[in-house]
Parts: structure tokens; C-alpha cells; sequence
């Protein structure tokens, strides 16, 4: 029989994935479900990156890549960074991976011993405790606490901090609360960093372009230049340019970091795919115009869903600055029952309930370490996120 591995023993199975197999399922026999629970955009990827990855097939582009990435894409990569970003590396200190995701589980199995620690500031993406937990280490959650509008506070930082601490992880704009952190915020966790000099921070800046009411991303490594050589930024194609498929995820960092993060990689994928990764040099460089677009579009479906959310009795919601999700808190509905007797006692029950009952996919805010909430993504058209609503306040209004 088959003996699955220690180190993969009680990891949960995220629950987002689990979430949507469920849908998918209730989907297979017939049934009308509207999914709000992944987080891929609903757009197509820029033409130009499709093309290019055509051309570079057609021109026999197709042998075995450098391991840590083509220098055509590196080099992109390179001036996105300084433009967009104020951050300067050289071709050596980027890294291009399958995805955001692989950086993360590259940096994570380059550097973490057993017992080393993780501070994951909640609510956080499913993946940093679980990837952590595979290498070793152990996942500290610190709270963004919802009054602080799910921001970092430096007190839950240094709070969090311990002489085992090897990373901070630092996702704004955040899956699944949609905060964002300004320059002071930031400046406040540089100096609880300058305090802590074994600290290492990932700065996941997956959603950096999706930020609203004129609001823009700020790097940490810009605002605290000085603590650079402890800072990897990661990055990728899949929510800026909806490229979730091309698995392309760049990032940048100090130079004996990236190397033992490539041998890493050397190991495990030899490196990205050379179509998508020609492909997402031509996205780099096509005009920010199409970017800037599904953000504005975006932004119209977060008014749409907060405004909806917010007249339902019981539902709170604050307003998300960024990233595609709205994260509204359920307090007010803990402790009621639904029409066939089922008492909601945590946001899973509620998520659970809601599908069975109403056909919306929502995943709980257990999975993302800050209950009770539930986070609906608004990558979905306007017409299915009215309908969901729809259904929810219709859901919520039937519990006593
Ligand atoms: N980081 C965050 C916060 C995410 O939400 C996601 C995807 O959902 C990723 C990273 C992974 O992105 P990629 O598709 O580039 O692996």
C-alpha cells in the first residue's frame, strides 16, 4: 500500500481548490452554481503575448531554457522593476519560475530548517503556511485585525517576531482582504525590521496593478532600500496580464538567495517553458492601456458587490483597496439557523449552507486563517456577481 511522505502528513488540501470541486460537481449534474471561489481572472491574455509564444515555437525556439530564465525575459523583467517599482537588480539577481506560486516553494525549500518560522499575517493566501509547513517550518500567524482595515500593524509585527523568525511575508494588495499597505504603513514595518536584521522578507506583490480609487502599489525593498539585501520580491504574469495558464512568476532578490533558489529549481523543472516565457516578454511590453482597463473594470465590480453586500442584514463589509475579492465578516449571522435546521456556527458552515442551499461557491475565512468571513472573488461577470448577490441576501434573509 501506498505510504504518503512525513513531511506531507495533516497538511490541509486548501480550500479554495476544495471549494471548487465541489461546485464543479454540483455543476456536473445540472446544476446552476455561480463559483466566487478561485482567483483567476475572466479575461483573455494580451494577443501580442499569444502571438509571440506562436512566433517563438515557429522559429524553433523550443530547446531546454537557462535554468533561472531566457535573458530576453530577465532583461524585461529587469526594467519593469526599476520602472514600476524604483527597484534595481542586475540579470543575475532575477529569478523566473512557473508562476508566483514555485518562487515561493523555491525560496521557502532554499532556505527554511526545521522549526524555523514563518510569520504569515492573516488573513493570508491558503499557500505560505501550507508551502512552509512542507519545508519544515512553522507557519506565525500575526492578525490584520479589520479595524485596522486588514493592514500590518507594527505592534502585531513585532509581536510576531521571535528568534526563530526566518521570513516575513508581505502580500498587499492582499488575497483575500484586498488591503493595501501606503508608504507610512510600510515605513512603520521597516523600522520593526532594522530591529530584527535575521528577519527575511517575501514581499508578494502578485496584485500590485490591481489597486483602486487612484491608489497605487509601493514596493517595501523602494521604501526601505537599506534592508534590500533581505527582501525578495516576487511577482508574476497571472493577475496583471491574465496569464494564470503561462505558469510564468519573475522575482527579484539578493544575489545567494536566487542562486540557491535556481538550484532549487534546477532540480525540480529545469527551468520555465520557453514559449510562455517569450510570451510574457511581449506582455511586459505591450502599453499598460488593456492593464489599466480590467482594473477599471474591476473596481466597478467591487462597488457593485461591496454596495450589494453591505444592504444585507447581518453582512458587514469593508472596502477592498485592491486585488479582486471582497472579504465580508459574518459576526452578525453566527449562531442562526437555516430554513432545514442546520445552526451556523462557523463561516464554514455558512459557505457550506450557502452552496447547498442557494448554489453560490464562496470559500470560508478559515482557509485564510481570520474567521468569520467568507471571500467571493469578482472575477466573474457583472451579471453573475448581481445574481450571486442575489442569492446571498436571499440566503442570509431566510436563516433565523
Ligand atoms: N500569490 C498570491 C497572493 C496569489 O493569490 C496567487 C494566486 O492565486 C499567487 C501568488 C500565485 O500566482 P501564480 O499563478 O503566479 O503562481
Amino acid at each position: 500500500t501506498f505510504e504518503i511522505a512525513d513531511r506531507l502528513k495533516g497538511l490541509p488540501q486548501p480550500a479554495t481548490i476544495a471549494m471548487s470541486a465541489r461546485a464543479r460537481a454540483l455543476r456536473a449534474q445540472g446544476v446552476d452554481v455561480i463559483s466566487l471561489a478561485l482567483g483567476e481572472p475572466d479575461f483573455a491574455s494580451p494577443p501580442e503575448a499569444v502571438e509571440a509564444a506562436a512566433q517563438a515555437g515557429r522559429e524553433g525556439d523550443t530547446r531546454y531554457p537557462p535554468v533561472g530564465g531566457q535573458p530576453a525575459l530577465k532583461q524585461a523583467v529587469i526594467e519593469k522593476f526599476s520602472h514600476e517599482n524604483g527597484l534595481k537588480f542586475t540579470l543575475d539577481q532575477i529569478l523566473i519560475a512557473n508562476g508566483g506560486k514555485q518562487l515561493i516553494f523555491n525560496a521557502f525549500m532554499a532556505s527554511l530548517n526545521a522549526g524555523d518560522e514563518v510569520i504569515v499575517p492573516a488573513p493570508y493566501w491558503v499557500s505560505y503556511p501550507i508551502i512552509a509547513k512542507m519545508m519544515g517550518g512553522v507557519p506565525v500567524e500575526a492578525i490584520c485585525r479589520e479595524e485596522d482595515g486588514f493592514r500590518l500593524s507594527a505592534e502585531a509585527l513585532r509581536r510576531a517576531i521571535t528568534s526563530r523568525t526566518r521570513w516575513l511575508v508581505l502580500n498587499f494588495p492582499n488575497n483575500p482582504s484586498g488591503a493595501i499597505m501606503e508608504r507610512a504603513d510600510l515605513e512603520a514595518i521597516a523600522d520593526i525590521l532594522r530591529q530584527a536584521p535575521h528577519v527575511w522578507i517575501l514581499a508578494d506583490e502578485i496584485y500590485e496593478h490591481l489597486t483602486f480609487d487612484g491608489r497605487s502599489h509601493v514596493s517595501l525593498a523602494a521604501v526601505a532600500p537599506d534592508l534590500a539585501d533581505r527582501i525578495l520580491t516576487v511577482n508574476g504574469m497571472a493577475k496583471a496580464y491574465a496569464m494564470t495558464g503561462w505558469r510564468v512568476g519573475f522575482a527579484g532578490g539578493p544575489l545567494p538567495l536566487i542562486r540557491a533558489m535556481t538550484s532549487v529549481q534546477s532540480n525540480a523543472t529545469s527551468g520555465v517553458c520557453t514559449l510562455a516565457q517569450a510570451g510574457a516578454v511581449a506582455a511586459l511590453q505591450t502599453s499598460p492601456v488593456r492593464r489599466d482597463g480590467m482594473r477599471d473594470i474591476y473596481q466597478k465590480r467591487r462597488d457593485q458587490v461591496v454596495t450589494a453586500l453591505r444592504a444585507i442584514p447581518g453582512l458587514t463589509c469593508a472596502m477592498p483597496d485592491g486585488a479582486f475579492y471582497a472579504y465580508p465578516g459574518l459576526v452578525g449571522l453566527i449562531g442562526k439557523r437555516t430554513q432545514n435546521g442546520r445552526e451556523i456556527r462557523t463561516d464554514l458552515d455558512f459557505a457550506e449552507a450557502l452552496l447547498d442551499a442557494e448554489y453560490v461557491a464562496t470559500v470560508p475565512g478559515s482557509a485564510f486563517g481570520l474567521s468569520p468571513h467568507i471571500r467571493l472573488s469578482c472575477a466573474a461577470s457583472e451579471v453573475q456577481l448581481r445574481e450571486a448577490c442575489q442569492r446571498i441576501e436571499r440566503f442570509v434573509r431566510s436563516l433565523s
